[in-house]
């Protein structure tokens, strides 16, 4: 028993040193794609690829390895089911799993990624995908040289998906996406017959101070606490954890859109509430963190949609939405605003998509992730056939790259592979709760007409946030849900919400 005290005391030990490296690192990011000037580029990603190195190689070195073979022995004298037997399980599966890539191939990825963004950036405001293509070819490179490190799986996505959605395979997130997708595109097609709502007000003028206080005031009511957040801008929003008691969120704003930014806080807000409610002693060790991209994505499109983009919500928070944007709200009723803040249109861009299209654009960005991946699409060809899959999938096409296959981060900051399949399981697992939660909390959408949030927060703290990655996301989820995915409750809710707001049969 003492010798097994003193392991589990020394495996923290060392692994509060690797999330020291891991946050000097996430930090680094967060500076580069807020504040930091250009002619720090070169630098950074240098700086980032060493400190992926020292954690790479201090997470995957002989003395976690004894230590994890001592403690995960079973006669170890960790009682089951505590935090310290769910650490030691996550440990020995990531060490087993990191141990299989050199240190100095997972620095030089995260060298390269790190050294792409800025060129991204770059490119996006060039519109011109050629400016960063070669840095995209050998990403591509890169990341199936990861894939090939890993064995035991069918497919060269598998075991990137793996990293982001632990246990999902591309099988299954085939079968699951085309159940979907049938599902889907009838809908679509049948609102596209309905009149559309007119929602020219929501293109008007939104003061961007005006639009970061708004976010601001209701990102303070739903949880977000300026001693432990902060929100700053950024070319593509994102969420970061630094402690339990830092956790910061980006967002950008145009002034003609209304939706894009209040919802991006929203939705970022909703990540940060996860990370903030993992239980505080689980701080600086790799299991305090949300269980997958999936059920991150769960939380932060369920405060986005399920709560923000309902009648409900903006019974409570219309009024304040008027105050702060007396010209072009004021002499809209409330349930034109909801209308159009809901209204369902193929687009271009994901992250401004209603609900009901949303899915489709996961869709294209994960089938040309694997054809990247297979080696059936050439990264030349990738800005064509991201053409060609809008106007089939959705009936539109970007003029430019910018607007297409430039518009989102992951490709351009990380590996290819696994990115986005987290999206649509988060849109899935968040009806999935939401029903649950409805049930438990019959008073809920009462509560919300009167902006009082705490009750579902604390739900999803309390059987969910905490627990970090104690739990897998199969197991978290069969805990809250009492079953796996499924996407049946989403379509329920789609068909019923939409259903009401164009009078379908
Ligand atoms: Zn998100």
């Amino acid at each position: 028993m003492h010798s097994t005290t003193a392991h589990i005391e020394k495996l923290k030990a060392i692994l509060y040193e690797i999330d020291a490296l891991y946050t000097a690192a996430s930090i680094l990011t967060w500076d580069q794609e807020t504040y930091m000037p250009a002619g720090g580029e070169e630098a950074r990603a240098r700086q980032l690829g060493t400190l992926e190195r020292l954690a790479h190689d201090r997470f995957t070195g002989s003395e976690i390895g004894a230590l994890i073979d001592s403690l995960a022995a079973s006669e170890n004298g960790l009682p089951p089911g505590s935090m310290d037997a769910a650490l030691v399980t996550y440990v020995d599966r990531e060490y087993r799993r990191l141990r299989q890539v050199p240190a100095d191939r997972m620095a030089a990825l995260v060298e390269h990624g790190a050294a792409t963004y800025p060129v991204w950036a770059r490119a996006r405001e060039r519109n011109d995908f050629q400016v960063v293509a070669p840095h995209l070819e050998k990403t591509l490179d890169l990341s199936r040289e990861l894939a090939g490190y890993f064995s035991g799986f069918d497919h060269i996505a598998d075991p990137l998906i793996d990293f982001e959605d632990p246990g999902m395979r591309v099988a299954e997130i085939r079968r699951i996406f085309a159940d979907l997708r049938r599902e889907l595109v009838p809908l679509v097609a049948e609102i596209a017959q309905r009149p559309q709502p007119d929602d020219r007000f929501l293109h008007r003028g939104y003061p961007i101070a005006e639009q970061e206080a708004f976010g601001l005031d209701i990102a303070r009511m739903i949880g977000f606490d300026p001693q432990r957040n902060r929100q700053d801008l950024t070319l593509h929003p994102f969420m970061t954890r630094f402690s339990a008691g830092d956790v910061r969120i980006t967002t950008r704003f145009l002034e003609h859109n209304f939706s894009e930014g209040f919802f991006s806080t929203l939705h970022e807000t909703g990540h940060a509430l996860y990370e903030m409610g993992i239980d505080q002693g689980l701080d600086g060790l790799p299991i305090a963190q949300g269980t997958s991209a999936g059920f991150h994505e769960s939380q932060s499109r369920l405060w986005e949609n399920l709560v923000g983009r309902g009648r409900d919500f903006w019974e409570f928070a219309y009024p304040l939405a008027r105050e702060r944007f007396p010209d072009p709200l004021g002499q809209v009723p409330v349930e034109e605003f909801y209308r159009a803040i809901n209204i369902v249109r193929p687009s271009l861009i994901r992250t401004d998509a209603d609900e009901v299209t949303y899915n489709l654009h996961v869709m294209i960005r994960f089938d040309l992730e694997l054809q990247l991946l297979e080696g059936s699409l050439a990264v030349r060809d990738l800005p064509e056939a991201w053409r060609a899959r809008y106007l089939a999938d959705l009936g539109v096409a970007p003029e430019g790259d910018a607007d297409g296959v430039l518009q989102d981060a992951h490709w351009f900051a990380d590996w290819i592979g696994g990115a986005f399949q987290g999206y649509t399981l988060g849109n899935i697992i968040s009806a999935q709760i939401y029903e649950g939660v409805l049930d438990e909390i019959p008073d809920l959408p009462g509560q919300i007409r009167t902006g009082e949030f705490q009750a579902l927060r604390e739900w999803l703290r309390s059987r969910i946030h905490r627990y970090g990655r104690i739990y897998s996301p199969a197991e978290l989820l069969e805990r809250v849900t009492g079953g796996g995915l499924d996407s049946e409750p989403l379509m329920r809710y789609l068909r019923r919400k939409y259903g009401e707001l164009y009078g379908l049969g």
